[in-house]
């Protein structure tokens, strides 16, 4: 029988506004094992959040619009669904820790009924029951029981993310989405919240996507990594391929910026130039403008994604034989 939970085929989403079309997304095809952990990553802008949203379709319509493309749960299109069949699935089979826990509680209520809320619309218990569940999840993230009635701003940025991933777990989902959940937090405290993510993930065999442009997040949790640029995979292996062996220029470039402990050096070597303008994307290949190894038909042919081990795809010309890409290091 297939391990497939999740497959997400040639997905396009857009943000039409008056400045112009918002190409946020464009044909990203991924999938996703049970208890699996796929990490996404690439700068700001990429379509790294649109792609989680479109996945729970929780894109804000208007001016996002997801314009084709199947998200395939369990068998079933999430984008055929209803909005009432939506809402059962949300926070129940598929759940969303958003970046920064501030504004993803409710100040004025406190965080028991914030976890006992989702506990009672999923599940089929009473106040009482939710309550004591509720404080039951607290415990499980490390914080007691006891604090069930306190506010939000009683609790430090370590401890509100903790209450948001209890909140994301309280009903067990299968499938939990995870959108920078340690960015606003100090680096101690970031590696004690992956941690914990961790042991809840194994504890329920959640599958998680982890989006983050840290690849020594990526490197810790994931098992499987999509480098995301300009709206496209661009580079997809498993955690071992891609740290021994990155392809794409771009992800290149991404481990290349990376600081070293071992090498003294007076700059860091960033990627030139900027992500291209969601409305102005570049013709052919969407790295080209920036890319070291572009020849001329970078800037006319859109790159396939073409295999180049067992799990392990790049959409880039050199690997297709189109360009020479003369002087890429590619063990
Ligand atoms: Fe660079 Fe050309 Fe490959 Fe794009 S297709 S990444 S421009 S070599």
């Amino acid at each position: 029988m297939s391990n497939e939970f999740l497959s997400i085929e040639d997905l396009h989403i857009h943000y039409i506004t008056q400045e112009g079309t918002v190409k946020a997304v464009n044909g990203i095809d991924l999938k996703l094992n049970k208890g699996e952990t796929l990490g996404l990553v690439g700068e700001t802008g990429a379509g790294k959040t649109t792609t989680a949203l479109g996945i729970l379709r929780l894109i804000p319509n208007p001016p996002g619009k997801i314009m084709d493309g199947k998200i395939i749960l369990e068998g079933r299109n999430l984008l055929e669904l209803s909005e009432e069949e939506m809402r059962k699935i949300r926070g129940k089979k598929v759940s969303m820790i958003f970046q920064d826990p501030m504004t993803s509680l409710n100040p004025v209520m406190t965080v028991g009924e914030q976890i006992a809320e989702v506990i009672e619309i999923h599940e089929d218990v009473n106040k009482e029951e939710a309550k004591e569940k509720a404080k039951e999840m607290l415990e499980l993230v490390g914080i007691s029981g006891g604090r069930a009635g306190d506010y939000p701003h009683q609790f430090s940025g370590g401890m509100k993310q903790r209450v948001v991933i209890a909140i994301a777990l309280a009903c067990s989902p299968e499938l939990l989405i995870a959108d920078e959940p340690t960015t606003a937090l100090d680096v101690t405290i970031q590696a004690q919240v992956l941690d914990l993510m961790q042991g809840l993930k194994k504890e329920f065999n959640t599958a998680m996507i982890l989006i983050t442009h840290d690849l020594g997040v990526v490197a810790e949790a994931c098992d499987k990594v999509a480098i995301i640029y300009a709206g496209e995979i661009v580079e997809y292996a498993d955690i071992e391929s891609l740290f021994a062996s990155p392809k794409h220029p771009y992800t290149q470039g991404l481990f290349a910026s990376i600081p070293s402990l071992d090498e003294d050096v007076e700059r860091l070597n960033p990627i030139k130039g900027l992500m291209p303008e969601p409305t102005d994307l570049p013709s052919g290949c969407r790295f080209h403008p920036r890319c070291p190894y572009a020849e001329a038909k970078c800037s006319e042919m859109d790159p396939k994604s073409v295999e180049v081990g067992a799990e392990h795809r790049v959409k880039c010309l050199i690997y297709s034989g189109e360009v020479s890409g003369k002087g890429i290091e590619n063990e």
